[in-house]
């Protein structure tokens, strides 16, 4: 007999945004799914009507395909065994709660809530475990058909086997034994027939063949009810893996404090996708080692859902942050570009024509800033002073200016050199792509002396020859400068600053802050 295919599945409740825990299973699934070869299935769990929305369920595809989570079979790509809505499946819930009943493993229940609520506090009043007391399991036909004539509408119960000692073999906590004795016969169609999530799970993983499920550790009892109901079924259940729960930074479960709801935000917030993939999939699995960074391939060729943890593992922000920042410096330039195009235009700092007549220009600036950047957000605020024409000073920046008496001096004489120096007059508007015969990002490699431009490295020269020809310690002379050209403190190296400035602006800055009272 040949080994049956493997397929998983992601089955989320389109009760709320996809969250990180969410986003984990899925991603375990998935990869589960491409390191064996098999199928990766999207099935959307709606039943619960009420709390189910469309919003929900577009944030969910969205976050997943976000993430690069393809799925083969689901919404929007539809596939052999569809639907893939619950909703859009009752009839076959149906069809299986006929077959239960007739078997005798299901029975119907017509307490009602009060009832049954009363039942529970009996028996915790008992001193035994507050459940349904199984008042309907063996009632005969008389009784049947007195609640029939008063027109009660039950609801399906699982006859659940009692005194039965049974093993679970799980793929992520080994094998598990529980006394079905403390389960309730747990209901399977709701009054009106709308089946609960126990019992349309498990149709769905028989009948779309799903062949393990990874899930977090919430549903371990789940897996065990639906074990049982495999069984029930005389078919096989699949191989269970449930994983330990993400844990905030204080070591208990992950609250709103310690990440976002909606992994959506981290787009918004400036993430990039490859990070949140790489940091998500260390949630509870390790590459190698202490080896924090890798690709998906990597990944692929290594993962085993044997080989997930069986402890929870804590979210850490600051790790996250500086994973991020690392994908950030992997981007080649002009991706890193195409990236923060959208943000820098929501920041209206730049018309769009930017990008196609200074993409290069636009290139040399992302280069002076990737090494200091975690964040895509952090794009706009980063390089807003080379596009503004008034440049506001923050508050360090006006302290540095006001520390030494000289400094409106050396901004004036330094706009007077530069105003004389090799240096083009402006970006991006007037020049071309390519007049930028340097490149930040090559520094280094080609010296930064060919073109017909100086270099910041020549930049930096000329400057260290002219302060000293000032008698100016060159550790003073920056400070000044740099706030007055860029209104911080912080940034850029100088002489990036001024290549990427162009000489114009550098000199009318140097000017009108020499020129203050
Ligand atoms: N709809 C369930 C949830 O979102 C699915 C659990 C499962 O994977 O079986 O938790």
């Amino acid at each position: 007999m040949s080994e049956p295919s493997v397929r998983l599945r992601f089955a989320p409740s389109p009760t709320g945004p996809l969250h990180l825990g969410g986003a984990r299973t899925a991603l375990y699934n998935w990869a589960a799914a491409q390191a064996m070869g098999g199928k990766f299935l999207l099935r959307i769990e709606d039943t619960d009507r009420a709390r189910s929305t469309d919003e929900s369920l577009q944030i969910i595809l969205a976050g997943l395909s976000w993430l690069g989570l393809a799925w083969d079979e689901g919404p929007e790509v539809g596939g052999d065994f569809g639907p893939y809505f619950q909703t859009e499946r009752l009839e076959l819930y149906a069809g299986y709660a006929e077959r239960l009943l007739a078997s005798g493993w299901a029975y119907k229940c017509y307490a009602t809530p009060e009832e049954v609520q009363a039942g529970r506090e009996r028996l915790q009043a008992e001193g035994k475990s507050p459940m349904y007391d199984r008042r309907d399991r063996d009632i005969d036909d008389a009784q049947r058909a007195a609640y029939e004539a008063e027109e009660r509408k039950p609801s399906l119960r699982f006859r659940m086997p009692l005194d039965q000692l049974w093993k679970l073999e799980d793929l992520c906590k080994g094998e598990v034994e529980v006394n079905l004795r403390e389960l309730d016969d747990w209901v399977m169609l709701r009054p009106g027939g709308m089946p609960t999530y126990n019992f349309a799970c498990v149709v769905d993983d028989l009948e779309m063949r799903i062949s393990h499920v990874v899930r977090g550790d919430e549903h371990f009892m789940n897996g065990i009810k639906q074990s049982v109901l495999f069984h029930a079924l005389d078919a096989k259940a699949p191989k269970y893996a449930h994983i330990p729960l993400i844990l905030g930074k204080n070591g208990k479960k992950l609250s709103k404090r310690d990440a976002v709801t909606n992994i959506l935000d981290y787009r918004d917030k400036g993430y990039l996708p490859e990070a949140i993939f790489n940091y998500i999939s260390l949630l509870g699995w390790s590459f190698s080692g202490d080896q924090d960074l890798f690709t998906v391939e990597e990944m692929l060729q290594r993962f085993r859902i044997e080989d997930i943890g069986a402890s929870g593992s804590k979210f850490d922000e600051e790790k996250l942050l500086w994973m991020n920042g690392e994908y950030i410096r992997k981007l080649e330039l002009c991706e890193l570009l195409r990236r923060s195009q959208p943000l820098l235009l929501a920041a209206e700092i730049l018309p769009e024509s930017a990008f196609d007549q200074s993409a290069a220009y636009l290139r040399n600036a992302l280069a002076s800033i990737r090494e200091r950047i975690s964040l895509l957000s952090e794009v706009p605020e980063k390089l807003a002073y080379l596009f503004v024409d008034a440049l506001e000073l923050d508050k360090d920046a006006e302290k540095k200016l006001r520390k030494n008496e000289s400094a409106p001096q050396w901004l004036a004489a330094y706009a007077d050199l530069l105003e004389k120096s090799d240096l083009p007059a402006s970006y991006p508007a007037d020049r071309g792509d390519a007049d930028i015969a340097f490149s930040l990002a090559n520094k280094g490699e080609d010296g930064g002396e060919s073109g017909p431009c100086m270099s910041p490295a020549q930049l930096e020269q000329q400057a260290r020859d002219f302060a000293e020809s000032m008698d100016v310690k060159f550790g003073h002379f920056v400070h000044p400068v740099r706030a007055a050209l860029s209104g911080t403190t912080k940034g850029p190296g100088l002489f990036d600053i001024v290549f990427l400035l162009g000489k114009e602006r550098c000199c009318q800055r140097l000017r009108a802050i020499a020129a203050r009272p």
